[in-house]
């Protein structure tokens, strides 16, 4: 027998399983609230005192439990939601780890009181320290009460990193609002400190919205655009802002099979449906619902995490798309038809009596522009069917930045003028092309850089003053796995001390932009693209540094600079999209000009 080798009592092995699942009372109460629901509780009371280290408790009206699972459901992987490994991709319920109440109660006093619909007489517990202090028979109303108090008594760290009431309080009403708004069947109630911070009644999912929203300084009250799609591959229904919400801070929110996610590749997909129709630095809101099989999503993710690997996100990216355009559309928000220069079909106004027609499907327009209003408005009741392909919902492999319009070739006489100083407008004989000054050089950059990384060579320059990068451990990492790209481009940068680098060379193309402002924002950006590709950071991370490097909105062009900047755009790449969806030049094509006339 090993001198050195033991296993670890229970209460230190849950204790440091703990650190993991409940990193904070936000974290404990969705634990706990989850095992509510799973429960089939339909009206789930949350008291909370002094942001949650006194106590959090939840009160539900679920199923309850026995006796001797009351006291089973304290033991680490106890669950009674999965029985073996293939359960786990026919998964229904939020929890499965059996991880939670081993967890918790390994760092806090836990108390519980529980009956079964079919027991006459509940069960009391007692759990400090992972150790059953009291168990007895008590009379209870039917479900489970359980009370968590001084949560991280015994783990002094953990306890000296909460941060104060009110940013604990914040953090949980955030995680209240994801799990309310995505059980709407469900009555909530949440008090801190004796005060009632929300009450939620059984409702649909657009009042719930409305409701945890009302009292905000922007209510989504008559602000909402239904999203609904069906496909084989996966359901999608919520709710998008109407593009005159958007702003700053708008609300986002994914959710899928019942469980709030992050996914900044969908994330994308809206931004994308919304392209034209908000300022460039708004966002959208929005609450989306997807809804899947369970074996086409990774379930087994960790309980923190709140990102989600689909098996096929390229296409639920068209589907998303599509629909988002779709909902859009219908609300004439973005023009529901696409008329594009091989559709010459003469169509009459229609007639303002006759009614809009609903709900048409709409073809995956990745060319949308707002430049096509006038086409919409010409949207007819005869015929108009065949302007849709049937196989609009078919799941296709494109990307969105499929290129649609080409780009009409230019020539020493071809007038250019600069718009706004963020427009470049070229006048030629097939229409107007107006191009985003900055996406157009951001592309050329983004070309470059991509071929200095293919070929080992990018340029680099030495900087007179070394800039110092300082960074979180997260970010470190990110760094670490871009350090060899970066080098390859240009960037010299060396470890100061665990936590900052200084940076000593960058490169050339980089010229006046803060090195060390431009590093994190490509570090912030990968971290934003959840994606493990190497492929797919080395892209985020070469747009990223192609979009500080490129000429801003707002710098004033001579004529030379504009032509130079289109005729480097044409031979390199031409494309109507960056590789994140954003158009870089529209055409408003003589035929357009024409139908307005
Ligand atoms: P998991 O939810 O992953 O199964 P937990 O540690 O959260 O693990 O809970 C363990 C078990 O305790 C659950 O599987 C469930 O059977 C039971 N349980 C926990 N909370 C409740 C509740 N509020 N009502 C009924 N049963 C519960
Ligand atoms: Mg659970």
């Amino acid at each position: 027998m090993s001198d050195i080798i033991h296993l670890l009592p229970d209460n230190v092995a849950n204790q440091i399983a703990a650190g993991e699942v409940i990193q904070r009372p936000a974290s404990c109460l969705k634990e706990l609230v989850e095992n509510s629901l799973d429960a089939g509780a339909t009206h789930v009371r949350i008291l909370v005192k002094d942001g949650g280290r006194t106590l959090l408790q939840v009160i539900d009206n679920g199923k309850g439990m026995s006796p001797t699972d009351a006291r089973m459901a304290f033991e680490r992987h106890a669950t009674s939601k999965i029985q073996q490994a293939s359960d786990l991709f026919q998964l229904h319920t939020m929890g499965f780890r059996g991880e939670a109440l081993a967890s918790i109660c390994a760092v806090a006093h836990v108390e519980l009181v529980t009956r079964r619909p079919e027991d006459e007489v509940g069960t009391q517990l007692e759990i400090t320290g992972s150790n059953v202090i009291k168990q007895e028979v008590v009379q209870c109303p039917i479900g489970t009460n359980i009370r968590v108090k001084n949560l991280f008594y015994n783990v002094p760290a953990r306890r000296k990193f909460l941060k104060t009431d009110q940013t604990e309080m914040r953090n949980i009403i955030t995680e209240y609002n994801r799990i309310a708004l995505v059980n709407p069947h469900v009555q909530f109630t949440l008090v801190h400190n004796d005060e009632i911070i929300s009450e939620l009644p059984i409702s649909t999912t657009k009042q719930r919205i409305e409701n945890i929203f009302g009292h905000t300084s922007k209510p989504f009250t008559g602000q909402l655009v239904d999203v609904a799609t069906n496909s084989e591959l996966v359901n999608i229904c919520g709710f998008v802002g109407k593009p005159e919400m958007a702003s700053k801070n708008s609300q986002q929110f994914f959710f899928v099979n019942g469980r709030f996610m992050r996914h900044p590749y969908f994330h994308k997909a809206i931004i994308t449906a919304y392209s034209g129709l908000i300022a460039a630095d708004y966002t959208p809101s929005y609450f989306i619902y997807f809804d899947i099989q369970p074996d086409a999503i990774d379930v087994n993710i960790h309980p923190t995490k709140t990102e989600i690997k689909f098996a096929d996100e390229q296409a639920i990216f068209q589907i998303l798309l599509a629909a988002i355009r779709e909902a859009l559309g219908k609300f004439n928000i973005t023009p529901s038809l696409d008329f594009t220069s091989e559709m010459h079909i003469e169509m009459p106004q229609a007639s303002p009596q006759i009614p809009p027609i609903a709900m048409p499907k709409l073809q995956v327009d990745p060319s949308y522009s707002p430049f096509k209003k006038s086409a919409q408005q010409r949207q007819n009741t005869a015929g108009w069917e065949d302007l849709y392909t049937p196989s609009f919902f078919e799941p296709t492999n494109q990307e969105p930045n499929q290129q649609l319009f080409k780009l009409p070739n230019i020539t020493e006489s071809t007038p250019l003028v600069q718009w706004q100083n963020k427009y470049i407008i070229m006048l030629t004989t097939d229409g107007i092309v107006i191009l985003h000054q900055h996406r157009v050089h951001t592309a050329i950059l983004y070309k470059e850089l991509l071929k200095q990384l293919q070929q080992q060579k990018g340029i680099s320059q030495s900087l007179l003053f070394p800039d110092v990068l300082e960074l979180s451990n997260e970010d470190i990492n990110i760094l670490q796995t871009l350090q060899q790209d970066l080098q390859t481009i240009g960037f010299a940068m060396h470890q100061l001390t665990p936590n900052a680098y200084t940076i000593t060379a960058i490169p050339m193309l980089l010229e006046n932009a803060n090195p060390a402002e431009t590093i994190l924002q490509v570090i912030h950006q990968v971290q934003d693209t959840g994606s493990n590709l190497k492929q797919q950071w080395q892209e985020t991370m070469t747009l990223a540094l192609a979009d500080r490097m490129a000429i801003p909105i707002g710098r004033e062009l001579s004529d030379i600079e504009m032509r130079d900047l289109i005729m480097r755009f044409t031979e390199n790449c031409s494309a109507q999209y960056l590789s994140n969806g954003q158009t870089i030049f529209t055409i408003l094509t003589k035929d357009e000009i024409q139908k307005r006339f």
